[in-house]
């Protein structure tokens, strides 16, 4: 069901998209007249079907009803992280050929021009006016976002209707949402997850959810009580489980808790566990491709994995040069096909191509291997792989192994330039609160546990490790700050 379908039907059926927490309640009917509005404000903007509208503010529930309506005028959603630079947004708006920006005051005074606006203002415009949608079809795009560009410049993704309702409704299936669920929804609406994986599914479901502006532990155990579902990252979980408000009765009613966007390590899915009964489900996926593969409603949630191709979802590990199919238990390229699959990368056919194989696969840039069960485990993005002496070592099964030491907060494995082996194995230690570690301490330990060319050649200890918005650890600042490690005096 398309998202604006799904929109009128729970109009129709009278229900509540939005529960009173934050902000006021707001049902499907306030929404849809919330996004008619905002379609006929950028239509008297001069939006056309097809022009991309940028959209760089906090998150409020009204962004949602902007991207409904520029689905309904038929344009393109990109939204931008508030937290980019003046220069990193002007890239964007000038790549992306942008017809209009929607912006905070503030950034629309930097921005100044014809085609900015801010929020408050397209609001005041808007009013509730409920024009015909401009007919479209599945093939049409619905938004762009672009990558958060850890690997180089950022690439716009162009994402199709199609591509965002089959998913949503993949999603609703194996997570068997129905219209009781309360979502508890503390992630960015500028990303994939907060936008697409949280919105849409809500929608699809006919489902409702408690909007936080941002994630707190505060919010989130003010709202837990209401909730029946929640979708977090990593860092989200991890920082529940350091309060000690974090219980079985905090938490017990609640029927589903997901994760994604970043891997949630095995020990904080155990502990969670332990500590409240409940087996947080693991998630993966990415912008070019929404949801890849789920663990299981029902049946075991592997830690460490994330789980089975969604229903229609086609994945295979491949050779990362060749593509050709490496059997279960191998260690390789993830490859995806199916509707979810994005429409290429805007204004860059050359980058397109390069990530498609000739069969039409998409070429994720992760490592992962399937398990005897079918679970796939991810062992990291294939530009992150160390290659020292010749030897391909996968940083998540080392950063597995020394977070599984006692006093370990959290840590990260890179490769540096090294005069002998090529790379050199590095890793950045996060110690837990009140432990002592010692470098040659941990080497020692991890000497028992992995092979010798695996053990880091050197282990670095920092307060803490640099991280997105999405709780993603940044590597490549990580390679850059110890760039030099080995490097003759
Ligand atoms: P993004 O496009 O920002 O959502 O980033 C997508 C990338 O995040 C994927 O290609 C993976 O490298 C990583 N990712 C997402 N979910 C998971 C997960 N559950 N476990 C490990 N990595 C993940």
């Amino acid at each position: 069901m398309d998202m604006l379908e799904a929109l009128r039907r729970g109009a129709a059926e009278g229900r509540v998209l939005v529960h009173a927490g934050p902000g006021p309640e707001i049902t499907y009917a306030r929404a849809l007249a919330r996004s008619g509005g905002y379609a006929t404000a950028l239509v008297r903007h001069g939006v056309r079907p097809g022009d991309r509208v940028a959209v760089q503010v906090e998150k409020t529930p009204d962004v949602l009803w902007l991207y409904l309506g520029c689905l309904r005028a038929g344009a393109v959603f990109l939204p931008l992280n508030p937290a980019y630079t003046s220069a990193e947004t002007a890239y964007f708006l000038q790549d992306a050929d942008v017809a209009l920006f929607v912006a905070d005051p503030a950034r629309v005074t930097a921005m100044a021009g014809p085609r900015v606006v801010t929020l408050a203002d397209l609001t005041a415009e808007a009013g509730e006016a409920n024009p015909g949608d401009v007919s479209a079809s599945g093939e049409n795009l619905a938004a762009i976002l672009y990558t958060s560009g850890t690997t180089g410049r950022s690439k716009g993704v162009m994402l199709s209707r199609f591509n965002l309702s089959s998913n949503a409704a993949a999603l609703a299936q194996v997570w068997a949402l129905t219209a009781a669920d309360v979502l508890l929804h503390p992630l960015p609406v500028f990303h994939t997850h907060g936008l697409f994986v949280a919105t849409n599914t809500v929608l699809t479901a006919g489902a409702s959810m408690i909007f936080l502006p941002a994630f707190s532990a505060d919010a989130v155990f003010a709202a837990l009580p209401r909730s029946s579902v929640m979708m977090g990252v990593p860092t989200h979980y991890a920082r529940l489980l350091a309060d000690p408000r974090l219980t079985r009765a905090a938490v017990g009613h609640m029927r589903l808790m997901i994760s994604g966007s970043a891997p949630l390590p095995a020990a904080v899915h155990r502990e969670w566990e332990d500590r409240t009964g409940i087996a947080i489900l693991e998630r993966y996926g990415m912008t070019e491709t929404s949801i890849i593969t789920s663990n299981p409603l029902a049946g075991e949630r592997r830690a460490g994995t994330v789980g089975f191709p969604l229903p229609g979802v086609e994945v295979r590990i491949g050779d990362p040069v060749t593509g050709a199919r490496r059997p279960p238990g191998e260690v390789g390229s993830i490859e995806v096909h199916g509707p979810n699959v994005f429409r290429g990368y805007w204004r860059a056919p050359d980058k397109t191509a390069a990530d498609f194989r000739a069969d039409g696969f998409f070429i994720t840039g992760d490592l992962g291997v399937f398990d005897a069960e079918g679970y796939l485990l991810i062992v990291g993005r294939s530009k992150d792989v160390v290659i020292t002496g010749g030897l391909n070592v996968y940083p998540a099964e080392v950063e597995g192994a020394i977070d599984a030491l006692p006093g370990v907060a959290a840590s990260a494995v890179i490769g540096v330039p090294h005069p002998d082996f090529g790379e050199a194995v590095v890793a950045v230690v996060v110690p837990a609160v009140g432990a002592a570690l010692g470098e040659e301490a941990l080497r020692h330990a991890l000497r028992e546990r992995l092979a010798g060319f695996k053990v880091p050649k050197r282990i670095v200890l920092a307060p803490d490790l640099p991280r997105n918005a999405m709780g993603k650890i940044q590597k490549n600042d990580l390679r850059q700050l110890h760039a030099n490690l080995f490097a003759p005096d």
